[in-house]
């Protein structure tokens, strides 16, 4: 006889009464999720959750007593315990400082206190708890130091195309705030990630790196030292247009992830016959970026996949793999190095 597996044990903190309630609520119509406790502030949170030692924590960044940040901060010191952020969509910014300070996920609330709202965040909600259990505990990301370059770079456009998905924007950022300058590297991005909150993470890597970082308009160039982030609730392909690599943006809202890794991957694969070409795909949870590996492999481009020692969450990098199609399997520190060498032309692409 099979034992059921154990519920998801998780502790809410949130001082609202009502998304308390709503939360909880959600949560508990999930079998296999059960709340253990609930907080209304920071202080009663971190407490409850040295007590409880739950599976997850969703947490409400806006709180009194210990704010969210300091709240993630003194947990991960003392008791390391996967968190989803429950943010309004007036502090998306703070998402991304939550996510540095070791959250897993996050989910946008309703705008609105009107029951449909919340009833349509539910199936994320459950679903992005659910992946917490996958997640490792405590992961974080150092600053990485890559040396500057000092050998002969190659002139022409190089092209790196990097997927993410749970986990993704603090690698992200630790990622391309590594990369020196004067490499001729341009850099498109998919990370999977609500439409509303693209522009904010472009901006915030735009402050911390050495690149031009923007959310991709359709018809952008991709040039050296650009990096372009796909906008959320579309896709993001390249394509050569005139000797140039050009963005080409649409909107799609049917399929399983948009934007899509295996369609950035697609479109990079069909220029590596003029460029050169590097894959990368990052921690998260799910497949995409699996058939794109697979093209990029074909069409001779460089594959790379975050190994287990640093992904928060090593599914998607675990999918590439299992495809036979990624050369080199490397902690983030090893694929900033990886992409430095690129960049110069250092790195031969067999
Ligand atoms: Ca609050």
């Amino acid at each position: 006889m099979t034992r059921p597996p154990s519920r998801i044990r998780v502790l809410v903190v949130e001082d609202s009464a009502f998304n308390r309630r709503a939360l909880t609520e959600m949560l508990a119509s999930a079998p296999d999720i059960e709340v253990v406790a609930k907080a209304t502030d920071g202080d009663e949170g971190l407490r409850l959750a040295l007590t409880h030692q739950p599976d997850a924590i969703t947490l409400d960044l806006g709180l009194p007593g210990l704010d969210g940040f300091t709240f993630l901060r003194l947990l991960m010191a003392k008791a390391p315990t996967p968190v989803v952020v429950v943010s309004a969509y007036s502090r998306k910014e703070d998402v991304f400082q939550a996510l540095d300070l070791g959250a897993v996920d996050f989910i946008a609330k309703p705008t609105r206190r009107i029951s449909r709202d919340f009833l349509a965040i539910r199936e994320e909600l459950i679903a992005k708890v659910r992946n917490l259990r996958s997640a490792r505990k405590g992961a974080h990301y150092d600053d990485i130091d890559v040396p500057a370059a000092s050998v002969h770079t190659p002139r022409k456009l190089r092209i790196a195309v990097i997927g993410a998905s749970t986990g993704g924007p603090p690698a992200i950022e630790h990622l391309v705030r590594a990369l020196p300058p004067q490499l001729p590297l341009g850099i498109a991005i998919v990370q999977h990630m609500p439409a509303q909150f693209t522009r904010t993470f472009a901006e915030r890597l735009a402050r911390g790196a050495r690149y031009e970082v923007v959310e991709a308009r359709d018809g952008d160039f991709l040039g050296t030292g650009k990096v372009l982030i796909a906008p959320g609730g579309h896709h993001l392909t390249l394509v050569e247009s005139e000797s140039r690599v050009r963005a080409v943006v649409t909107r799609r809202d049917t399929e399983k992830y948009v934007p899509s890794i295996d369609r950035l991957f697609d479109s990079a694969a069909s220029l590596a016959a003029r460029f050169e070409v590097a894959g990368v795909v990052l921690t998260g949870m799910g497949d995409d970026g699996k058939e794109g590996v697979k093209r990029l492999s074909s069409a001779g481009a460089m594959t790379i996949a975050e190994s287990e020692e640093s992904a928060v969450i090593f599914g998607m990098p675990h999918e590439a793999i299992r495809t036979g199609a990624v050369r080199q399997v490397l902690p983030l520190r090893g694929i900033a190095m990886a992409l430095a060498r690129f960049g110069r032309g250092t790195d031969k692409v067999p």
